[in-house]
């Protein structure tokens, strides 16, 4: 599975998206140490709940055991890419604080980063209880 592998699956995840409020489509596709990948897309409720793709791709490969990830591609159809929300931010870095991010540029290319690279000053768990650092 390559870069461009992975973005595609994320570009096809995309358009599963359910984002009648926002019109908004985000896709993403987690591929795991095993080699497995998940996606997922973005769900809005028709009272206006929801949940991005990021996290709907990292709690399906969760649900199905999955503990090790390698590498997140994020496809939302905008120039520049579509980096993850806060909220994403926190769960992707807590589960996988080596994680390589791949934005998918609507002009072309990819833009690369590490999780830590957009989220610098995580809290995690170890603020609760310095015997427990962030991971699994
Ligand atoms: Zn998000």
């Amino acid at each position: 599975m390559d870069n461009k592998d992975l973005l595609a699956q994320a570009r096809a995840a995309r358009e599963m998206a359910v984002a009648p409020s926002s019109k908004f489509k985000v896709g993403a596709a987690l591929l795991c140490d095993d080699g497995s990948v998940f996606t997922g897309c973005n769900i809005e409720s028709p009272t206006y709940l929801g949940i991005c793709a990021e996290r709907v791709a990292l709690f399906k490969a969760l649900s199905e055991g999955r503990r090790g990830f390698t590498v997140i591609a994020i496809a939302g159809g905008v120039d520049g890419g579509c980096p993850p929300c806060g909220a994403c931010r926190q769960v992707l870095w807590e589960f996988a604080p080596e994680l390589e991010v791949l934005l998918d540029d609507a002009q072309g290319g990819c833009i690369e980063r590490r999780i830590a690279e957009y989220f610098p000053e995580p809290f995690d768990r170890s603020k609760v209880d310095p015997s427990r650092a962030a991971g699994r």
